[in-house]
């Protein structure tokens, strides 16, 4: 599933091909996009067709696209598990699974294509008030301080892992880059959350390394993810724990060991991150 770094690697990508365009059309396949849920065609038009991309951004794991007008209307996208957003031109054939598409002028269509559809598109009038969005915890790279975090941890109730994967106290963290942190800290992904409360500092210098890495090697592909080119990142070497279990430690030697909790896959080192 991407994660923080994919989708700002994706919005640094979409930005220089989509600002200043004007948005000429949407189409949709008519397939039930995030647990079947009907793509909302009328809504999307009324904000975006006519109107000119004015700002690509991300908030958590969103991709808020800005249309001209100043009234903070846009189009909301989430890529789910496996949702990829691409500029190509029209007369390029769709891919399979294309789901949602914006025609542009000039002969370029953004296209949202997402083989497992648990990705969405939505509009956004205004973006600020979408309950998706009102629902978000600061962003770890540009809002959360420590000072915030060692408050939260030291009120929740909570193992870390199930902590820093809560969109509502950290936007934009998932599977692996939670694994990264919690490797980076030596902290087992069981410990109780206020347990770290005053290491706060330190674990929210480990989170913006984490996404910061993620970020300048252009994300991590596991399986589906993609830049706006249509390439494969380059962090899934670069990872210390996630997918590597029973490889040896980077740090001590010991065998990388991977526990389900939640449903959820965690990598962690049994030494360096004792319970
Ligand atoms: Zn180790």
């Amino acid at each position: 599933m991407p994660e923080l770094p994919e989708v700002e690697t994706i919005v640094r990508g979409l930005g220089p091909r989509l600002r200043g365009r004007r948005i000429d059309g949407v189409w949709w396949s008519g397939q039930g996009l995030h647990l079947g849920r009907k793509v909302d065609l009328r809504g999307l038009r009324a904000v975006a067709v006519g109107r000119a991309v004015a700002r690509v951004r991300r908030r958590g794991k969103y991709i808020l696209l800005e249309v001209a007008g100043g009234d903070d209307r846009g189009i909301i996208v989430h890529l789910g598990m496996t949702g990829q957003l691409r500029v190509q031109p029209a007369a390029a054939e769709r891919a399979p699974h294309t789901h949602v598409v914006f025609p542009l002028a000039g002969g370029d269509e953004l296209r949202f294509v997402d083989a497992r559809r648990f990705g969405w598109v939505t509009p956004g009038r205004p973006i600020a008030r979408a309950p998706a969005l009102a629902a978000l915890g600061p962003d770890p790279l540009t809002e959360l301080d420590a000072t915030e975090l060692a408050t939260a941890l030291a009120e929740a109730r909570t193992p870390i892992k199930a902590f820093l994967l809560d969109q509502r106290r950290i936007a934009g963290l998932g599977n692996i880059y939670v694994a990264e942190v919690l490797f980076r800290v030596g902290a087992h992904p069981a410990t109780p959350a206020r347990r770290l409360a005053r290491r706060a500092p330190e674990l929210l210098a480990a989170v913006r390394e984490a996404l910061e890495g993620g970020i300048a090697r252009r994300g991590t592909t596991l399986r589906d993810y993609v830049d706006a080119d249509g390439l494969a990142g380059d962090n899934l070497a670069a990872l210390l724990v996630s997918g590597r279990a029973g490889q040896a430690c980077a740090r001590c030697g010991a065998e990388i060991r991977r526990r389900v909790d939640g449903g959820r896959a965690t990598f962690f080192c049994p030494r360096c991150q004792r319970r």
